[in-house]
């Protein structure tokens, strides 16, 4: 069965299950790329710091799967934020990628430090008022930079991508998210492979509906709300992150996982990254 998709604050329609390409060489991407599109796929995570952005869109019209029916998310990384070095990144990234559009832009952290992320945005809001960023967002975004971010202008990001699996589960994020229309996108889903997938919870979950602990995580998203862009090179991997139409996690295992919540983080806190 085929992966549903959520509806956006700006109408856009977003697929539920993505493809993420963070540390994906470029010379691989184009390959990575092909193989997710042709196990299902259909939303393609990248941004302009991982470096490939262009093996991402060969990858792409290479595929054979026409543009309209794939959802491209880019993001625009610290260094170029301000209003014109935005509208130049942009450019950069649209060229790498060789399309005329994308249909999701991010700003990749909000920088505190800089202090440049409300500037930035005003540049975001024009590249969409153009088309050419058909919806507009923002990634590692605290509730207090949103907050400043809806009082100092009229557009809602329409998704904040953050780390999220189940030992960071930012409830207080998620609430704050659908209180304002903002989507919430997991970055990091499965926790990077790392000890979350040796949870013995979830090992017992995936043993008792014959899935993976990769796959009952991903479910476990699915069912929360989240959107998900788990990430792999193997084609086997690939093809087992979208196989998760199936079957469907009961209270009781949600509950569970639930209970594995630390607050732990494998990346950067936003406030302090630079
Ligand atoms: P992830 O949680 O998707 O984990 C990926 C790793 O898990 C793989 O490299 C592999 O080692 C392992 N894995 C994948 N599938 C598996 C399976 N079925 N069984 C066992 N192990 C498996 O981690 P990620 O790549 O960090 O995050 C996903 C995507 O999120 C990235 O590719 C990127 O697009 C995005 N991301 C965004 C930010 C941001 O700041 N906005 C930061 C990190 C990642």
């Amino acid at each position: 069965s085929s992966v549903p998709a959520i509806t956006l604050n700006n109408g856009s329609v977003m697929p539920q299950l993505g493809f993420g390409v963070w540390q994906v060489p470029d010379d691989e991407a184009a390959s990575a790329v092909r193989t997710a599109l042709e196990a299902g796929y259909r939303s393609i995570d990248t941004a302009a710091i991982y470096g490939n952005e262009q093996g991402t869109g060969h990858g792409l019209a290479s595929s054979g799967v026409p543009r309209d029916e794939v959802f491209v998310t880019t993001k625009l990384w610290n260094a170029d934020q301000g209003h014109d070095s935005t509208l130049r990144a942009f450019d950069a990234s649209l060229d790498r990628l060789g399309l005329d559009y994308v249909d999701l832009y991010l700003i990749h952290w909000p920088v505190p430090r800089q202090d440049k992320y409300a500037e930035s945005w005003k540049a975001f809001e024009k590249i969409h008022q153009e088309g050419r960023a058909k919806a507009i967002g923002v990634s590692n975004f605290h509730p207090s930079h949103l907050q400043r971010l809806l009082k100092e202008s009229g557009t809602v990001p329409a998704v904040n991508q953050i780390e999220l699996h189940p030992h960071l589960q930012q409830s207080g994020p998620r609430a704050f998210h659908a209180e304002h229309g903002i989507a919430t996108e997991a970055w990091s889903p499965l926790g990077q492979g790392k000890e979350l997938l040796r949870e013995p919870k979830l090992n017992a979950i995936a043993g008792k509906y014959g899935k993976s602990p990769a796959q009952v995580v991903l479910r476990w998203h699915l069912q929360t709300g989240n959107v998900v862009i788990p990430k792999s090179v193997t084609p086997s991997r690939i093809r087992e992150n979208i196989d998760v139409f199936d079957f469907e996690l009961d209270a009781g295992d949600m509950e569970d996982i639930a209970g594995l919540n630390t607050d732990s983080r494998l990346g950067d806190d936003p406030d302090e990254m630079n």
